[in-house]
């Protein structure tokens, strides 16, 4: 297949939007899944009680599974709870279990709560390297939509923030807040933090009001957005039921396509690779 530029560091992503519904876990798995088709090892996060990401990925995900609830409150190693997702060779699942719902609360009364996942990354991240092991060329967490300590987890964690923004009415709404969120987070708690993409999502090209939505975004956020857009697309919302992202669900479909091209963009976007192709890197 494709082979995608491998970045010199672990790039970590969180996904973000305080709204629900907007693709938020759908881009999360997707993107995850057309890198590491591209060649590249992959972590996601699934970072939300509601487990979506999980079952997207085909991951063990019933109550007791060894879950990313165990990392951030009970201290278990990253590694221990990391599955191989689906059927794509390099990429790889955290799980949430429903217990991840009761984190919240159990995080208000904990020492740093804030850098709870960011000190789990960190130390599994060391670990690889210590251990000769080759290291995740991506991490993107996938959140729940309200700003929480899950949440503010993930914004502590990562380096990169994707905004998925979906081209319908009121697309913008909430974006000014997210943003202002995210200046906070920075200013406080982590100052590497920025948004790095934007994708349109559920794009209909055939209508005025996606491409106005579309022109009006690329606006304000002209470097941040990428020129890939994922359409409104059936197959991509099929593959979940199967356990599946749309990468194997339907390779040919437009929606693969489509997440594949956005994954490229974002590969070559890194500001340091080793301008090596992947796969050309893996025969050494
Ligand atoms: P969020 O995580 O932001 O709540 P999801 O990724 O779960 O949003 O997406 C919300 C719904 O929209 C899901 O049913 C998903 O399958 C569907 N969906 C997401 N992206 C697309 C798309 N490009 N085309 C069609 N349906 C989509
Ligand atoms: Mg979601």
């Amino acid at each position: 297949g494709s082979t995608f530029l491998r970045p010199v560091e672990t790039r970590i992503f969180t996904i973000a939007n305080q709204k629900g519904g907007v693709g938020k876990t759908t881009t999360a798995v997707n993107i995850a899944a057309a890198l590491a088709t591209g060649g590249l090892n992959v972590l996601v996060i699934d970072n939300d009680p509601q487990g979506n990401a999980s079952t997207a990925l085909g991951l063990e995900h019933h109550a007791g599974t060894p879950s990313i609830y165990d990392v951030i409150i009970n201290d278990t190693a990253l590694g221990d709870v990391i599955q191989p997702a689906e059927d794509i060779p390099g990429l790889y699942g955290a799980p949430a279990t429903i217990d991840l719902s009761g984190a919240e609360i159990e995080l208000v009364s904990m020492v740093a709560r804030e850098n709870r996942l960011r000190n789990a990354i960190r130390d599994h991240v060391e670990k690889r390297e210590s251990e000769g092991l080759p290291r995740f060329d991506y991490i993107i967490i996938d959140c729940p939509p309200s700003l929480g300590l899950l949440t503010i987890n993930a914004f502590v964690a990562a380096r990169e923030v994707i905004i998925p923004i979906q081209c319908e009415y009121y697309a913008l709404e909430g974006l000014s807040q997210l943003l202002k969120n995210i200046d906070l987070i920075r200013g406080h708690l982590n100052p590497d933090l920025h948004v790095s993409t934007i994708l349109l999502t559920m794009f209909d090209k055939r209508t005025n009001l996606a491409r106005e939505v579309a022109a009006e975004v690329r606006q304000h956020f002209p470097r941040e957005t990428l020129d890939a857009t994922i359409p409104r697309s059936v197959r991509i919302s099929e593959a979940p039921s199967y356990g599946q992202t749309v990468l194997t669900y339907d390779a040919g479909s437009t929606g693969a396509l489509a997440y594949l091209e956005a994954a490229k963009e974002i590969a070559e976007r890194a500001t340091t690779t080793t301008g090596q192709p992947a796969a050309a890197e893996k025969e050494n």
